[in-house]
């Protein structure tokens, strides 16, 4: 697996890794009652920089998660990206970097009702990071429509990264495994698409993109909304509606759009190749415009990097 790195940030100081630990009776240990985020820091040209993709929004959304849990911090966004900062020059390695917060619930304050509740349960935070590169294999992802559905808001909400949530993706990845392929797609309880395991859906007819909606059930992704804008700076029309998995079967294009993945060609779904079975263009140019941007090789005009100097 991944590197960890030398350094965390646990429950408000700097810490070796090793020493970075939690108790067994941790609440989200036992009931997944935890929420956490991936955010990437790319080497900049030269080496002797990193830059931070969309750190503040990435930790306004960690805020919404821990929010939705009832896991209150002591800090803010602005004190999580400075602690962040902080920790990719503690650890100083100029190699791509992934970044892991982590909010959670530990354990039940004197006087708390016993049960699985979230109110009067202290809450606790970290960051760790590994090294870590995109990791999406270079020809393309070969990826099944899952039997797994993803929950319903009703039933457990996947607008916010709750740890729990997790073992939807788990279960729909390790069966994608099983049979040879690289990840799932999964529909939501409408039987609509909603997102692969960690990374939403995108399909490309001729020079229209099209993605499922927040209402669909998914996890709003911060790469999904940068490849919105992409898109516009290079006159791609983008619908945001419902999305029936016949329409990705007959795209052009399919791509998987993540902090982690990157954006990834899907070039097999469900048995069938996708267009001719290879990347296509309009994913293609996407890929490149967004590693151009990561890479702080194109204007970045909206403010999307934290530059880290590493010494
Ligand atoms: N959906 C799910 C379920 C995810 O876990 C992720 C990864 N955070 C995504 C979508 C993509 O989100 P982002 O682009 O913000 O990484």
């Amino acid at each position: 697996g991944p590197a960890v790195t030398t350094w965390s940030w646990h429950e408000g100081s700097f810490m070796s890794t090793a020493e970075a630990r939690v108790p067994l009776t941790t609440q989200a240990l036992q009931y997944g009652t935890g929420v956490f985020e991936g955010i990437r820091a790319y080497v900049l040209p030269g080496g002797r920089e990193l830059a931070v993709f969309r750190l503040d929004d990435h930790y306004r959304r960690f805020l919404r998660s821990c929010r939705l849990l009832r896991i209150d911090l002591p800090y803010d966004a602005d004190d999580l990206a400075r602690a962040t900062v902080e920790l990719l020059r503690r650890n100083a390695t100029a190699a791509d970097t992934y970044i892991r917060p982590l909010g959670y619930k530990l354990s039940m304050l004197a006087g708390t009702r016993p049960g699985v509740g979230l109110a009067g349960v202290s809450d606790a935070v970290s960051v760790s990071t590994f090294l870590m590169g995109h990791y999406a294999p270079p020809g393309g992802l070969r990826c099944a429509v899952s039997s797994w559905r993803r929950p319903a808001d009703g039933v457990l909400p996947v607008r916010a990264k709750v740890c729990g949530g997790y073992v939807n993706s788990a279960l729909a990845l390790d069966e994608a495994r099983a049979a040879g392929l690289d990840d799932a797609i999964l529909c939501n309880e409408r039987g609509q698409v909603a997102e692969a395991t960690t990374a939403n859906v995108f399909a490309v007819s001729g020079n229209r993109l099209v993605t499922p909606a927040a209402t669909a059930d998914i996890l709003e992704g911060i790469t999904r909304d940068t490849v919105r804008e992409l898109a516009g700076d290079i006159g791609l029309a983008c619908e945001v509606r419902d999305v029936q998995r016949s329409e990705l079967l007959v795209a052009d294009e399919v791509f998987l759009t993540g902090t982690g993945l990157g954006i990834a060609p899907v070039v097999e779904l469900a048995g069938r190749p996708i267009g001719d079975g290879t990347p296509g263009p309009v994913t293609r140019l996407l890929s490149e415009r967004y590693t151009a941007l990561v890479r702080g090789e194109l204007d970045d005009d909206r403010g999307w990097l934290t530059r880290v100097p590493l010494n």
